[in-house]
């Protein structure tokens, strides 16, 4: 993929959010704020029999958070936990400790953001949502005990 067509992609997302709103019976929600852009985010989820059955996102912030969080909703929606977390430390790996794309799979959109970790402090605005997802997971999973 070039950068154009991931800019086209991050823009879908950031003008046509997926899974927005909270989701109705959810399990567990967290909130993550990154100070640095303003950006916040509230994620929820149903969790139930380990499977993430919904998740949804609210929030405001600028659009590589906003595009973040509705692809991150998109490729957890409906995977066993463990799946997702595998996908939030790939994602984190793509991001953070500067991983090649084709040595981590499928990313789906989530390639889209790769373009972002040239960019230092839109890194934390990218990773924001998946942050407040790894929180919801470990709350919801307290719960189930
Ligand atoms: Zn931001």
């Amino acid at each position: 993929m070039d950068d154009e067509l991931y800019r086209e992609i991050l823009l879908d997302h950031y003008r046509h959010p997926r899974h927005r709103g909270a989701v109705g019976g959810a399990t567990a929600t967290a909130h993550g704020h990154n100070p640095l852009c303003g950006d916040e985010v509230d994620v929820s989820l149903k969790v139930s029999g380990r499977v993430v059955e919904d998740v949804g996102f609210e929030g405001q912030g600028c659009s590589i958070s906003m595009a973040s969080a509705s692809i991150m909703t998109e490729e957890v929606q409906g995977k066993p936990v463990p799946e997702v977390r595998e996908l939030i430390s790939r994602f984190r790996g793509l991001l953070v400790e500067g991983k090649d794309p084709s040595e981590l799979g499928e990313l789906g959109d989530l390639e889209a953001l790769t373009g972002v970790r040239k960019y230092v402090a839109r890194v934390k605005c990218a990773m924001l949502p998946w942050v407040a997802l790894e929180d919801g997971l470990k709350a919801a999973e307290q719960k189930v005990g």
